[in-house]
C-alpha cells in the first residue's frame, strides 16, 4: 500500500462511521448512578430519562460502598418489551499504584454479590465480579490517573472506559484513550468502550452481549459505556 492509498483509506474510514453501515443499532449505557448512591435521580427517573432519549438498554451501577449500603440496584421490574436493564455496580477497593481507591464497573452482577473484604484488592474484586458472570470495565481512568501497571494488574478487565462525560465536566479528564495507547504500545491488548463506539469484548462481555442480543432478536449490538 502506498502512502497515498493509506491516506485515502483514512479519509474513507473517517467518512464511514460504523453507525452508517447497514443494520439495526441498539443504544445503551453501562455506567450510570441513581439516588441509591450519589446520583441525582431515583432509579425509575433515570430509566425514564434514558428511555426518552431513545436508549434500548441501561445498567445502573451505583457505588458499591458501605456508606450507601453496598447497593446492587434491582431494576428488573423496569424491564419492558423494548428496553432492558442489566444489574451492576461500580466497585471500589484500595489502592491503585498512586494510592487511589479503585473504580471498577461490573455489569451482570448477582443481587447477592458480597461486599468486599477489608483486604480485597481492586484486581481481586474484579476477578470475583467476573467469576460471578459480570462484564468488568475500568472506569474513567484519567480522572484518577490509573496507570498502565494498574490496568495490566486487572486480569479480569473486559474493557477500558475511554470517555466519561461526567469527569469531562468535572475536571476535563473524560478521555482515557492514553491508557489504550500505552497498553497497545507495550504489547498488551486494549479493549475500549465509549459512548457511540462499539467495543471489543472478551469472554464475559461477549456473554453479556449475547444475552442482550437474544433480547433484541439477535441483531448486532454496540454498547455504550460512558
Ligand atoms: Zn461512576
Ligand atoms: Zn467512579
Amino acid at each position: 500500500m502506498t502512502i497515498t492509498d493509506a491516506g485515502e483509506d483514512c479519509a474513507t474510514a473517517r467518512y464511514q462511521p460504523p453507525f452508517d453501515r447497514p443494520g439495526r443499532f441498539y443504544r445503551g449505557h453501562l455506567h450510570t448512578h441513581s439516588t441509591r448512591s450519589d446520583g441525582a435521580l431515583p432509579p425509575e427517573a433515570v430509566v425514564e430519562t434514558y428511555q426518552q432519549q431513545g436508549y434500548d438498554f441501561l445498567a445502573l451501577t451505583d457505588h458499591f460502598l458501605d456508606s450507601f449500603g453496598f447497593p446492587i440496584t434491582d431494576t428488573r421490574a423496569l424491564r419492558s418489551s423494548d428496553f432492558t436493564m442489566q444489574l451492576g455496580a461500580e466497585l471500589h477497593a484500595p489502592r491503585t499504584e498512586l494510592g487511589m481507591p479503585w473504580h471498577i464497573i461490573a455489569v451482570g452482577l448477582p443481587l447477592d454479590f458480597a461486599p468486599p473484604a477489608a483486604d480485597e484488592t481492586g484486581p481481586a474484586l474484579a476477578s470475583r465480579a467476573a467469576a460471578s458472570g459480570a462484564f468488568v470495565g475500568l472506569a474513567h481512568p484519567a480522572w484518577y490517573t490509573l496507570t498502565p501497571n494498574d490496568a495490566r494488574s486487572v486480569a479480569a478487565a473486559d474493557a477500558i472506559e475511554v470517555y466519561n462525560a461526567g469527569t469531562a465536566q468535572w475536571n476535563d479528564r473524560g478521555d482515557a484513550w492514553y491508557l489504550c495507547d500505552l497498553l497497545l504500545a507495550s504489547g498488551a491488548a486494549a479493549f475500549a468502550c465509549q459512548r457511540g463506539y462499539f467495543s471489543s469484548l472478551r469472554k464475559q462481555g461477549v456473554a453479556l452481549l449475547a444475552a442482550l442480543e437474544t433480547l433484541f432478536n439477535g441483531q448486532p449490538l454496540y454498547p455504550s459505556f460512558a
